[in-house]
């Protein structure tokens, strides 16, 4: 059974629409597909409806950003209630957020001449697709190479955008432990998203993934797309060690890049597949 269960639509910072990925992803052999935008549940309805006009089978997704330890974790939430009001209103909350935060790039680019940026990369983000979401970085990372600010997305980031710099506007998100209470109340199956990309050192690593089970995680993203097979290896040690599921996905944003939809490393075959519990519903909790 070929899943994927870690991907992105122009819901957030991906370039093809909702539909789009989703026939992107059948065409591709993909038989299991979560779709997985940033804080967002707005492109499940229409990947629902092309998954069904597909006969495919699409479990509804969502990676959510959370702090823990001083740094930004996504978490990965799959099968749940869409509807679920505490869900609503967390996903609410982080929308609102993440205007703020780009209202805030605008003003800090602007006070340093580069004026109309909010606008330059709203018209990006719709130029790719009609959202209703804030722009991210790269839509404003790609307003700063038409306005002729920068030469490319990696000066983009490098002078302005990246960690650290004048639009790395840190947003509250919410904690771990928050954002975990969330998706439980809604039902969820929880993974840890590529558990490798944080800075960690490797006790840290283990402190997040202790902390993300007493939080009520179940899961860890063991393989997130093409990443290298000791990380997956390192990841799979983890898993056994704390007795947990394991999710895999491509971390799909666009056509051409490094990722590719139903592309990832194999998964050592010993570890439970988190998708096998989906048919399972997970008792909800307060
Ligand atoms: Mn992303
Ligand atoms: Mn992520
Ligand atoms: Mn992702």
């Amino acid at each position: 059974m070929k899943v994927d269960l870690h991907c992105h639509s122009t819901a957030s910072d991906g370039v093809l629409a909702p539909a789009e990925v989703v026939a992107r992803a059948h065409e591709r052999g993909v038989e299991v597909l979560a779709l997985t935008d940033h804080d967002t549940l707005e492109g499940l309805d229409e990947a629902r409806q092309a998954a069904d006009a597909l006969g495919m089978r699409l479990i509804n997704g969502v990676e959510l950003s959370c702090t823990w330890g001083g740094a930004t974790i996504h978490v990965l939430g799959y099968a749940f209630a869409s509807e679920a009001p505490a869900l609503r209103q967390a996903i609410a909350d982080l929308h609102q957020g993440r205007w703020l935060r780009a209202e805030e790039i605008d003003r800090r680019l602007a006070a340093k001449g580069m004026p109309g940026a909010l606008e330059g990369a709203r018209a990006v983000q719709q130029g790719l697709g009609d959202s209703g979401n804030a722009p991210a970085r790269p839509h404003f990372a790609e307003f700063l190479v038409r306005a002729g600010h920068v030469r490319d997305h990696a000066e983009a980031f490098r002078k302005w955008l990246g960690s650290g710099k004048l639009g790395d506007v840190k947003q509250h998100w919410p904690s771990l432990e928050e954002a975990l209470a969330t998706l439980r109340s809604a039902g969820a199956w929880i993974s840890l998203a590529h558990p490798w990309q944080y800075d960690f050192t490797r006790s840290k690593r283990r402190r997040l993934v202790a902390d993300f089970i007493a939080a009520g995680g179940h899961a860890l993203e063991v393989v997130n797309g093409l990443q290298p097979a000791e990380q997956v290896g390192g990841l799979a040690i983890l898993a056994r060690e704390f007795g947990m599921l394991a999710s895999v996905g491509s971390d799909f944003h666009a056509p051409g890049a490094w990722s590719e939809l139903g592309m990832y490393r194999p998964l050592p075959e010993d570890l439970p597949p988190l998708w096998e519990r989906f048919d399972h519903a997970r008792a909800t909790t307060a």
